[in-house]
């Protein structure tokens, strides 16, 4: 093997999470920030989708680590299959999952959290024969003027994930500082009026 091709695979090994094939956290910060950086450079907008499989525990118990571990690949690909070339989808966490989407204003990626949110519901994964259906909640959140860094978004996006958490789950929520709802329902960003 030529040096280059080895330190490519260090690379992917150290950036990619083994079970699902998906980035892990290393390289969903590392090719975030550069989406971060040409979202600040260009003003263009740049959204974020963070999830995490609700009552995960449940699953490992009832029907065991491999189950779960199936049921992890099962979720990986409900949420990386028809997403757009340059949308940055990883697991973050052990059942925690973040869709970082450039050029994607907070209205779509909320319309595109709750349409994976209906996905996962409607998609049993095969562990028995009626199948084991699993829910998931969401938070979304979205650059803002003020933000120095990817973390700055991510942690607003794990706020409205902890929210849709305790307000029940198999929810989307939204980080609250940063939109206001019209009478219609619609979503505006705050202080844009
Ligand atoms: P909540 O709805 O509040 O998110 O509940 P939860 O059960 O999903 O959350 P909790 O954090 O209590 O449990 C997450 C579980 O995910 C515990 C951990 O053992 C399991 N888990 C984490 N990584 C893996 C993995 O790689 N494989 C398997 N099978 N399980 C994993
Ligand atoms: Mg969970
Ligand atoms: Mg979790």
């Amino acid at each position: 093997m030529m040096t280059s091709d080895i330190s490519a695979k260090m690379k992917r090994l150290a950036t990619r999470d083994q079970l699902t094939g998906l980035l892990n956290r290393r390289g969903f910060n590392e090719y975030g920030e550069r989406a971060f950086s040409a979202a600040k450079r260009n003003d263009t907008p740049l959204s974020v989708i963070m999830t995490d499989i609700d009552r995960f525990k449940y699953i490992n118990d009832k029907f065991g680590h491999a189950a779960g571990d199936a049921a992890l690949q099962h979720f990986a690909k409900l949420m990386s299959e028809d997403r757009r070339g340059n949308d940055i989808v990883a697991r973050v966490g052990g059942e925690e999952f973040a869709i970082l989407l450039p050029g994607t204003k907070l209205s779509d990626a909320t319309d595109l959290a709750d349409e994976l949110r209906q996905k996962i519901g409607a998609s049993p994964l095969a562990l028995t024969g009626a199948g084991v259906t699993m829910t998931s909640s969401f938070g979304v959140a979205t650059i803002s003027k003020n933000d120095t860094s990817l973390d700055d978004m991510m942690r607003r996006a794990d706020r409205a994930l902890y929210r849709s958490k305790h307000a029940g789950r198999n929810q989307v929520d939204l980080e609250s500082s940063q939109i206001v709802r019209r009478p219609d329902g619609s979503l505006m960003p705050a202080g844009s009026t």
